[in-house]
């Protein structure tokens, strides 16, 4: 179903979500497009640009059009599985135990969320809600979620989205999804949902030429990758050079400041600890980020089996891009450069990537 809005449709759209959700959508905080919580549709950074490259970032004021700028920096995960996150409390009274699971039912919807993002959320999913482990705390926030997708109308230069799987029409859980025409919008419904809160506004149903112009303007934007990724035999070709030499240039490079962890939508590793009171008649399970760079992530019985940086940051490239298709199939990277435009040391995991494929 296609419809076509003007910037007020998009408000009511914004409007609509409201009343029923939190509506998490890109704001300007500290200099730089973040997810947030709670803020209002004025406050979306409609109109910026990025620039982003190894160890740059920088906000531009464009002019004329609104979807300009890219994905936040901070991502959904955020969200889902917060850095700090409550499992669960128990209680001990009078001898008796009682437990209290902290899941979350809270109805989020995001407003705007780009292509390589939502390639991130399925390739959670597939982590998060898996036949044979399924996370109740997740999947809470999951099955009450609304997705607003929104096409990028550019790419910047730390961009890859387009060798990593993501292509110009996936729209992974989108609800509806936002093609920025001329002035107007393209409103693809896409779920049963979406189609119930677009019916409910009484907007125009877009015309064939509509649809025409947003499939041209999506493939438009291929022409503006800088990056090119050659995933043909990756793996294969990673697994050849796993002892390469060339490792520890890039370990000898690397802080192991854990920043690319931090910002990269789809790493999950975590950490779970008991906080107890000093009585100890309360007990708080926390689950918490954690991080492959991290120097005791590998230590298993005081043996710690990635001792060196080199042999972490191996991990974590191989994992993305080698690990993870014996996992699940696919690349545990969708592209999105937020890793490359947020490490200090400027370690670009396409240009190593690329490099060790060809060694
Ligand atoms: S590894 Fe880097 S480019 Fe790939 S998804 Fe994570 S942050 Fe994005
Ligand atoms: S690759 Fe960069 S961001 Fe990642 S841990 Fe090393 S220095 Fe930090």
């Amino acid at each position: 179903m296609f419809y076509i809005i003007d910037v007020k449709g998009l408000e009511s759209i914004y409007g609509s979500l409201k009343e029923t959700f939190h509506v998490i959508s890109p704001t300007l905080k500290d200099g730089i497009l973040l997810y947030s919580e709670d803020v209002d549709f004025n406050s979306l950074p409609f109109g910026y640009t990025q620039m982003e490259g190894p160890s740059f970032y920088q906000l531009l004021q464009s002019s004329g059009r609104y979807f300009t700028y890219l994905r936040p920096s901070n991502t959904l995960k955020y969200f889902l599985r917060s850095p700090n996150m409550k499992l669960l409390t128990v209680k001990r009274s009078n001898g008796e135990l009682s437990f209290e699971y902290h899941i979350n039912h809270r109805k989020l919807a995001f407003f705007d969320v780009r292509r390589c993002d939502l390639k991130a959320l399925q390739t959670l999913d597939n982590v998060y809600l898996n036949d044979r482990f399924p996370d109740p705390y997740y999947r809470s926030l999951r099955e009450n979620m609304f997705l607003v997708g929104v096409d990028c109308q550019t790419a910047s230069d730390v961009c890859f989205c387009h060798c990593m799987g993501v292509y110009l029409e996936d729209s992974y859980g989108a609800d509806i999804f936002i093609t920025e025409l001329d002035g107007r919008f393209l409103v693809t419904a896409l779920s049963k949902k979406g189609v119930e809160l677009v019916e409910k506004l009484h907007i125009k149903k877009a015309s064939v030429e509509d649809i025409q112009k947003a499939k041209e303007k999506r493939e438009g934007l291929l022409s503006t990758f800088k990056k090119y990724l050659d995933t043909k035999d990756l793996k294969e070709n990673l697994y050849r050079n796993i002892e390469h030499p060339y490792w520890e240039e890039i370990g000898k490079r690397c802080l192991s400041c854990t920043n690319c962890t931090q910002v990269c939508p789809t790493c999950f590793c975590f950490d779970i600890k008991e906080v107890n009171s000093i009585e100890l008649d309360l007990s708080e399970r926390v689950v918490s980020w954690d991080s492959c760079f991290n120097q005791t992530f590998a230590t298993v019985h005081k043996f710690n089996i990635r001792d060196t940086i080199t042999s972490r940051y191996r991990q974590w490239l191989m994992h993305k891009m080698a690990y993870w298709q014996d996992q699940f199939g696919e690349f545990g990277c969708v592209g999105c450069g937020r890793c490359i435009t947020w490490c200090p040391a400027k370690i670009d995991i396409q240009v190593e990537t690329a490099k060790l494929r060809e060694l």
